[in-house]
């Protein structure tokens, strides 16, 4: 049952009542329409502060996800061996260069292909001195086999192929 404010006394009574049986005030039907308007928008504010309240709760919630986005996940171990196979590769190429220590290689610009379990070919080129001291860039492809362990270590690495073309 709903209740009004008596506008008499201010005690809540029955919005049925025709006169306040605390006061005795006389209430009319269009008072009684009034207070019960004058209740609804009450409820309304309150439901709209409480929004509001919420709301601004949620501010430090939301800026904190912002500030630290949940953590990318760690390399899977997967591209870390492409990348070791990679790695790998440069030495083989190294020792089939005239002069290994002008090698130069590209950090990234490289192309990775995983042939069977363990196994890689990988295409890139490296800028080194050939015979007549000029730099020239050689392509290669080299396809390497990891043999388990540590990937890092080259002993636990197989050379299958390898073809370079000036
Ligand atoms: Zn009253």
């Amino acid at each position: 049952m709903a209740s009004i404010n008596c506008p008499e006394c201010r005690k809540k009574i029955s919005n049925t009542a025709k006169h306040c049986p605390n006061c005795g005030y006389l209430i009319s039907l269009e008072e009684v329409a009034k207070l019960e308007a004058e209740a609804k928008r009450f409820e309304s504010k309150i439901a709209y502060i409480g929004l509001v309240i919420v709301l601004l709760l949620l501010i430090p919630f939301v800026k904190y996800q912002l500030n630290n986005p949940a953590p990318t996940p760690t390399q899977p171990k997967e591209t870390k061996t492409s990348t070791m196979a990679f790695i790998q590769c440069k030495e083989f190429v190294k020792r089939q260069l005239h002069s290994p220590a002008t090698a130069n290689f590209p950090l990234l610009d490289y192309a990775s292909r995983k042939d069977d379990i363990n196994t890689y070919s990988i295409k890139s080129y490296v800028d080194a001195q050939n015979g007549f001291g000029a730099t020239v860039r050689t392509n290669y492809t080299c396809k390497v086999q990891f043999l388990g362990g540590s990937d890092s270590a080259i002993k636990n690495w197989t050379l299958i192929d390898l073809s370079l073309t000036n």
